[in-house]
């Protein structure tokens, strides 16, 4: 087969020539098939791929029939390696950055090439795809209106925990990247931090033959996935906190007591229910009871 070629279900097709740039392109997160056409053709056009893992890389490359060079670019090579990339794409190569799955840069090597590609002013093309964070987040049935990713969770417990006491009180829907290995200890200190009421969804294998998604409190499925250590791997999404969750009583309490010596009763308790996002009749209780404890 002719160089910058592919093949796809054995049809093959030329790939078109590519502008100068460092092309990142996004792979499946499992299913083979969750490539795009436009990311065939930059694999297939381009001078170079950087893999995250070329052996791995090999397996999806091999399966279209694309055979341009490869070279390794992970964690520990990646700041070396930034300057000779940038130059060879201003000498007028396209190259690609690939990871062993999903978009390059997320929770994956890439972002000191980028930066410095970004510094130095050379084209960066992102040719996008498959992502675990996205595609779990749209099966969640949690609120994709505002949602924060967090990547991976400290491995050590202490450290876990004291990360997500200061998540606690985030409203947007939160997502996390976890290993198997720790997906049970994880879901154990959600529910003792965030409260075991928490809603929680663990999207585990998605694209992939096994693919699951259970729902429910963090307290539920720390109980369903204590003593397991593999289950494949996962996306966990937890919903954010209420306005209501984060508001501390003893706070809008005084307020309260403050407002009922300026003002007269009702008034005090219409400010405090609209200022804390409370039930009237909630705040209208304490405030007789305040009244009768004077
Ligand atoms: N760059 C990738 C992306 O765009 O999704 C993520 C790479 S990160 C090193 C690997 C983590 O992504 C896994 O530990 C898991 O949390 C999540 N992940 C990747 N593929 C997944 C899949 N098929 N199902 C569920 N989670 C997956």
């Amino acid at each position: 087969m002719a160089e910058h070629q592919f093949l796809i279900s054995g049809h093959a097709f030329v790939a078109p020539k590519l502008e100068p740039a460092l092309y990142l392109v996004s792979t499946p997160i499992g299913n083979l098939k969750d490539i795009s056409v436009r990311a065939l053709e930059t694999l297939a056009g381009a001078e170079l791929i950087l893999c995250e893992d070329t052996r791995t890389s090999a397996k999806l490359l091999n399966a279209y029939g694309i055979k341009t060079q490869k070279a390794s670019l992970h964690e520990h090579n990646e700041m070396a390696q930034a300057q000779n990339i940038v130059d060879e794409v201003k000498s007028g190569k396209a190259i690609c950055l690939i990871s062993d799955a999903g978009t390059p840069l997320i929770s994956d090597p890439g972002f000191p090439l980028v930066r410095m590609a970004a510094e130095e002013a050379i084209s960066i093309i992102a040719i996008p795809g498959a992502s675990a964070v996205l595609s779990a987040l749209a099966v969640s049935g949690l609120p994709t209106d505002s949602f924060s990713f967090f990547g991976f969770l400290p491995p050590k417990q202490a450290a876990r925990i004291s990360r997500l006491e200061e998540l606690k009180t985030h409203q947007p829907t939160l997502v996390f990247y976890e290993s198997p290995k720790r997906t049970n200890a994880t879901l154990s200190a959600l529910a003792q931090v965030f409260g075991s009421d928490r809603q929680v969804v663990v999207a585990r294998e998605l694209t992939k033959r096994f693919e699951t998604l259970y729902r429910g409190t963090a307290g539920e499925l720390a109980d369903e996935f204590a003593g397991e250590t593999t289950k494949g791997e996962v996306v966990i999404l937890v919903a954010g906190a209420s306005k209501v969750a984060q508001v501390d009583p003893d706070q809008w309490r005084a307020v309260l007591k403050t407002l009922m010596e300026e003002m007269p009763l009702r008034g005090a308790v219409d400010k405090v229910a609209a200022d804390f996002d409370l039930k009237r009749k909630q705040v209208y209780q304490i405030a007789l009871e305040l009244k009768n404890a004077e």
